[in-house]
C-alpha cells in the first residue's frame, strides 16, 4: 500500500469516526438543528460550533449549576441557544456580538425555543461591554463565560472573562487549534499568533485550572481559581 493510499484510508476513517461520533449524540433540540442548517448556507457559516460542542457547552453548564453566564461572539445565536436551553429558568445569557443582524437571524430560533427572555443581547465591541458590565459592578458575578469572537483581541476577552467569573467560574475559549495552524511555523498571521501565545499563556496561567481539550477547532477549559 502507498503512503497516498494509507493516508487516504485514515482520512476516510477519521471521517467515518466524526460521523458515527455525531450520530452518538444525545439528540439536538429542533430548533438548533434548523438555526444550524440556516447558518451554514451563510457565507461566513464556519464561524458556528459544531454540534457535539453544543453539546459540550450544555453539559458543562449543568455539571457547575450555572445561572448567569456571559458569551463573547454570539454571531448567529446557535450556542446561545444550546446554553440558553440547559441553564434553569431563572438562568441569564449576556450575549455579545458586533452584528445585530447576525444576532437577528437567531432570535426568532430562541423564540420559538423559548428561551429569548433568557439571552440579553449587547451590541458592540465586547471589549467595551466587558468594561460597562464592571462598571455596572458585574465583575466576579458570572459562572461561565463562552468566548468565540475574533481572535485579534482574545487576550483581552480572557482576561475579561477572567475578572468577571466568580471564583469556581469556568472560561471556555474556542478555536485554539485554529485548524492546525498553530503548529504550522511558516504561518504567522495575527489570528495565529494570538491564539499561539494565548496557549502558551494560558498553559503557565496558575490563576486557573486548565486543559485544552481537542474537540471542534479546540477548546480550552480555564477554571478560576480562589
Ligand atoms: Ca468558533
Amino acid at each position: 500500500m502507498t503512503i497516498r493510499t494509507t493516508r487516504a484510508r485514515a482520512a476516510l476513517n477519521e471521517e467515518a469516526l466524526y460521523a458515527y461520533l455525531q450520530a452518538k449524540q444525545p439528540p439536538e433540540h429542533v430548533e438548533l438543528q434548523q438555526l444550524r442548517e440556516v447558518t451554514r448556507t451563510m457565507p461566513r457559516g464556519r464561524m458556528q460550533i459544531a454540534p457535539e460542542q453544543g453539546h459540550f457547552l450544555a453539559v458543562l453548564a449543568r455539571l457547575i449549576g450555572a445561572r448567569r453566564t456571559l458569551e463573547i461572539g454570539t454571531f448567529t445565536g446557535y450556542s446561545a441557544l444550546a446554553m440558553a436551553l440547559a441553564l434553569p429558568a431563572d438562568g441569564r445569557i449576556v450575549a455579545c456580538d458586533v452584528s445585530d443582524e447576525w444576532v437577528g437571524i437567531g432570535r426568532p430560533f430562541w423564540q420559538r425555543a423559548g428561551v429569548a427572555d433568557k439571552i440579553d443581547v449587547r451590541i458592540g465591541p465586547a471589549i467595551e461591554t466587558i468594561g460597562q458590565l464592571e462598571r455596572e459592578g458585574a465583575a466576579g458575578s458570572f459562572d461561565l463565560a463562552f468566548i468565540d469572537a475574533d481572535k485579534e483581541n482574545m487576550d483581552g476577552y480572557y482576561e475579561g472573562a477572567l475578572r468577571l467569573v466568580k471564583p469556581g467560574g469556568l472560561v471556555i475559549l474556542d478555536n485554539m487549534l485554529q485548524g492546525g495552524r498553530v503548529i504550522d511555523p511558516d504561518n504567522n498571521d495575527l489570528r495565529t499568533h494570538v491564539v499561539r501565545d494565548l496557549n502558551s499563556k494560558i498553559a503557565a496561567d496558575e490563576r486557573v485550572d486548565r486543559v485544552l481539550v481537542p474537540i471542534g477547532d479546540g477548546m480550552t477549559l480555564a477554571r478560576r481559581r480562589g
